[in-house]
C-alpha cells in the first residue's frame, strides 16, 4: 500500500504506463498470509516489483510505449516475470520507456517523457534555477521508468531490457545498481525483440546483494528460448569477504572518449586509485576496434528492427489503419501512423542495410567487426585482467530541453559509447553508483567481466559499494 500511494505522488515522473493496483493488492494479501504463517515461497515473496512494457504480462496491456501496441493484451508472461510471479514478488505495473526500447532517453515513448526523480531532490534543486515543472533532468533510457521507479521508492526492483545500454545508462543517471547479464543467462522468451542477438533482461534494484538475489532467480534454462545457457554456479550469494588483493582491473585507453565530462572523469580516476590502494593490479589495456562499436551496432541493429518490425502490419497484432485500398496501402499507413519516426527510421535502414546489392558491403560486414570487437575483450581477459573498469555515461542526467534539442538528437547515439560493445560482444557489466555530481545528480561507473563471471563481477561491485 505505501508503495501504491507513492506512485500516486510521484505521478508527475510518468514512471508508469499501466500501475496493477488491484492485482497487486490481491498478491500482497497472499503474500502477507504466507509469510504470517512462517511459510515464504522465497526471499522476494511480498516484495514489490516493476516490468519495463516490453516484457509479455499475462492478461495485462504490454505496449512497448508505441501506438501500434496501445490495446495489446499478452496471453502470456514473459518466462522472467512468470519467475517473479512464481516467488511471490508483487507486479506494481508496466513501466515507462522509449518507443520499442530505441533510445537513451526515455523521452521518444507514446506515453511521454520520464522525469528523473532526482530532478526534485534538495541537492540538484537547491542548485538549479529553473522552475521544477519547466527543467528537469532525464532518467535515461530506455528503461527509464523501471529506473524511475525503483529510484522513487515504488518497487523494490525492477526490470528493464538492455540491448546496447538500455539498462546501464538509466540505472547510472538514476542512481541505481543495474546488472545487464551475460547474454543467454537469462531468458528472451515474452521479451518484445529489438536486436535478438544482443537483447537481455536487465536488473535494476538499490544495492548489490538485491541484484544478485534477483539473477539467481531469474537464471535459468529455458525450452522457450533457445539461446539460453546454464550457469556455472548458483548466482544468489555472494562471498562476504571478497579481497581485490589478487584482482587485475583494467583501464581501456579507448574509453577516454570525447565527451567525457572532468566529473565523470574524475570518479573513474578515484575509483581506479581506490583499487590500487588495496592492493589490486590498476593496468592501461587497449580495445582498438571500440571506434567502430557506435556504428556496427547501428547496422545490426536496424537489420534486426527491419526484420523484427515485419510482423507489425496491421493484420496479426495491434493498430490496423483505416485506410484499405489495398493490401500495401493498408501496411503503409499502419506503420505510419503506428510507429513513431525512431521506429520508421530504423526499419528503412534496416532494410537498406540488407538489399542484395548492399548485405555484403554494410551487413555482412557488421558482422565481421562485431567479431573483432568481441574478441578485443578476449585478448584482455585472456591476459589475466579479472575485470574492466571504465564510465557508465559520457555525464551526469542531462535537462529535457537539452537532450531533445535538434542537434543533440543526431549526438545520442554517442551516448552508448561505453555500453553497446558489451552488448555486441555479449559480456556482462554492472553500473553502480559511485558519487553526485557537483550538480547534486548520480554518477555511475561500469565493470564488465568475461562471458558467465557474472558473479564475479557482482562480487567487485560490492566490494565499490
Ligand atoms: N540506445 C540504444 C538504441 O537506441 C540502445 C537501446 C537499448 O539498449 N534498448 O538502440
Amino acid at each position: 500500500r505505501s508503495c501504491l500511494n507513492r506512485i500516486k505522488k510521484t505521478q508527475h515522473l510518468n514512471a508508469y504506463i499501466s500501475v496493477t493496483e488491484e492485482l497487486a493488492l490481491k498478491q500482497a494479501q497472499e503474500a502477507e498470509t504466507r509469510l504470517s504463517q512462517g511459510a515464504p515461497k522465497g526471499p522476494l515473496d511480498g516484495i514489490p516489483f516493476a516490468v519495463k512494457d516490453n516484457f509479455c504480462t499475462k492478461n495485462i496491456r504490454t505496449t512497448c510505449a508505441s501506438r501500434m501496441l496501445k490495446d495489446y493484451i499478452p496471453p502470456y508472461s514473459a518466462t522472467v516475470v512468470q519467475k517473479l510471479l512464481d516467488q511471490g514478488a508483487v507486479l506494481m505495473g508496466k513501466t515507462n520507456m522509449d518507443e520499442f526500447a530505441m533510445g537513451s532517453g526515455s523521452t521518444d515513448g507514446f506515453y511521454g517523457p520520464v522525469r528523473n526523480p532526482w530532478s526534485y531532490t534538495a541537492p540538484y534543486r537547491e542548485q538549479s534555477s529553473a522552475a521544477p515543472d519547466s527543467d528537469w533532468v532525464i532518467s535515461g533510457g530506455s528503461s527509464g521508468g523501471s529506473a524511475a521507479a525503483v529510484a522513487s521508492l515504488t518497487s523494490y526492483l525492477a526490470l528493464g531490457s538492455d540491448t546496447g545500454g538500455s539498462t546501464r545508462n538509466p540505472g547510472a543517471l538514476c542512481g541505481l545498481v543495474a546488472l545487464k547479464p551475460t547474454y543467454g543467462l537469462l531468458s528472451r522468451h515474452g521479451l518484445i525483440p529489438l536486436v535478438n542477438s544482443m537483447d537481455v533482461p536487465g536488473i535494476l534494484t538499490r544495492s548489490v546483494s538485491d541484484t544478485a538475489i534477483v539473477l539467481g532467480i531469474l537464471q535459468d534454462l529455458d525450452v522457450q528460448d533457445s539461446t539460453t545457457i546454464p550457469a556455472p554456479a548458483s548466482l544468489a550469494d555472494l562471498p562476504v569477504d571478497f579481497n581485490v588483493k589478487n584482482l587485475c582491473v583494467g583501464i581501456p585507453k579507448e574509453y577516454h572518449a570525447p565527451g567525457l565530462s572532468e566529473e565523470v572523469l574524475a570518479q573513474w580516476s578515484h575509483v581506479a586509485d581506490m583499487f590500487e590502494r588495496s592492493g589490486a593490479r590498476v593496468e592501461q589495456v587497449s580495445l582498438p576496434h571500440t571506434q567502430y562499436s557506435i556504428v556496427c551496432y547501428h547496422v545490426l541493429c536496424c537489420a534486426e528492427v527491419a526484420s523484427n518490425m515485419a510482423r507489425f502490419d496491421g493484420l496479426e497484432y495491434g493498430h490496423r489503419s483505416e485506410v484499405d485500398s489495398s493490401t500495401e496501402a493498408m501496411y503503409g499507413s499502419t506503420r505510419h501512423e503506428g510507429f513513431n519516426d525512431v521506429v520508421r527510421g530504423r526499419i528503412l535502414s534496416g532494410n537498406y542495410f540488407l538489399l542484395k546489392q548492399n548485405y555484403h558491403h554494410y551487413f555482412v560486414k557488421a558482422q565481421k567487426v562485431r567479431r573483432l570487437i568481441a574478441n578485443d575483450f578476449k585478448v584482455v581477459f585472456d591476459s589475466g585482467v579479472d575485470v574492466l573498469l571504465t564510465p557508465t555515461t559520457l555525464t551526469d542526467a542531462s535537462p529535457y530541453s537539452d537532450f531533445t534539442q535538434e542537434d543533440n538528437r543526431t549526438r545520442s547515439a554517442q551516448e552508448d559509447v561505453f555500453t553497446q560493445p558489451v552488448n555486441v560482444a555479449g559480456l556482462p557489466a554492472v553500473s553502480m553508483p559511485t558519487a553526485l555530481s557537483r550538480q547534486g545528480l548520480p554518477i555511475g561507473l561500469q565493470l564488465i567481466g568475461p562471458a558467465l563471471q557474472d558473479r564475479k563481477l557482482l562480487s567487485v561491485a560490492q566490494w565499490i559499494e
